[in-house]
């Protein structure tokens, strides 16, 4: 399915069945999950990336060809997450920050994803997968969760954690900051009662809307929704010396607030990307924690669908393209 023009509709497309060369893997494909930077590359607000492009930075397949130089064999079960490739070779990669590479490549946006029957990527920067997560389940992982894990850590030690927007990231996020014992507050747009009841089906202590105070203060906060009056908000809600942190790509921009908000040693920070060091902690975290994760699966030609649904905010959890599925009228499903 392939992005040929900003804002345009995707298109079905027959290609040619591709060689993996040097360290590369051909892949077929067994699920790829939608991510709202999916939304971002193809309303053109990244600010990079080719066209054509095949969207989809989270993809689950098997190995069905090899090139000469890859780490992996036919037959293994990996996953492709949107740090496509990375230079290894200047300062940031070097000091182990390769998610600001400058010269990094990320998959759906630079180079073809996973919304297709075969993919080729990068085996170097292929992501093993823990054991007892289908396909569907395991594809959300790679970037809601993996992305989600990152921004967590960046939140520090929050036994009161808040998680502004409960969408992918976050209904897999709250049941990891469950496992290491924090206490999760769930903010959704004001009124949206059924994001709501969601959240405390997943694990959130509380759930209210995002404009108004929670319970107690909080000690850390992470913004999953890529609204920027959600900053203040979150400012507002976070003790003194607690952090706020924003996980998105993408943010609408964020009104003036009055420096109280941010006085008392409070921060405001951003999450970009991931390592592969941050691949590897986070699956072992998804082993250990056995993440429930909620899908909406659809077949592969019904890409388009999928990204309406989650751009009109009706998926509860993760759309996840699957090729060779049936359609079928809109339902969950979760182990
Ligand atoms: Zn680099
Ligand atoms: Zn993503």
């Amino acid at each position: 399915m392939v992005l040929r023009a900003r804002g345009a509709p995707l298109v079905l497309e027959e290609r040619p069945v591709p060689e993996p060369h040097a360290h590369q893997v051909l892949l077929r494909v067994a699920a790829c999950a939608v991510c709202r930077t999916d939304l971002h590359v193809v309303d053109g607000e990244l600010g990079r990336g080719v066209l054509p492009v095949v969207l989809g930075h989270q993809v689950v397949g098997n190995v069905a060809a090899a090139g000469p130089a890859a780490v992996l064999r036919v037959g293994d079960r990996v996953g492709v997450p949107w740090l496509a490739w990375a230079c290894g070779e200047c300062e940031l990669c070097r000091a182990g920050r390769e998610n600001l590479c400058a010269n990094a490549r990320f998959t759906g946006c630079d180079v073809d994803g996973g919304f297709a029957e075969l993919a080729l990527a990068d085996s170097r920067f292929c992501i093993r997968l823990p054991d007892g997560y289908g396909d569907a389940e395991a594809a959300p992982l790679l970037c809601g969760g993996l992305i989600g894990y990152r921004a967590l850590r960046m939140a520090g030690d929050a036994p009161r954690l808040g998680l502004y927007g409960f969408g992918s990231a976050a209904h897999m996020i709250v049941q990891v900051a469950r496992h290491r014992g924090s206490v999760v507050y769930a903010f959704t747009r004001a009124g949206d009662g059924a994001a709501q009841k969601f959240a405390l089906r997943m694990g959130a202590s509380w759930a209210g809307d995002s404009t108004g105070p929670p319970p107690e203060p909080l000690d850390a906060a992470i913004i999953f929704a890529p609204a920027g009056e959600l900053v203040p908000l979150a400012l507002g809600a976070v003790r003194p010396g607690g952090t706020v942190v924003c996980a998105g790509i993408h943010m609408s921009d964020i009104p003036s607030f009055p420096y109280s908000l941010l006085w008392e040693e409070r921060s405001i920070r951003s999450v970009a990307n991931l390592t592969r060091e941050d691949g590897v902690d986070f699956m072992r975290v998804a082993g250990e924690a056995r993440i429930e994760v909620e899908t909406e699966v659809l077949p592969l030609a019904e890409a388009d669908r999928a990204l309406d649904l989650l751009r009109t905010g009706r998926v509860r959890g993760t759309a996840v393209l699957v090729p060779g599925v049936r359609s079928r009228r809109a339902g969950t499903t979760s182990p």
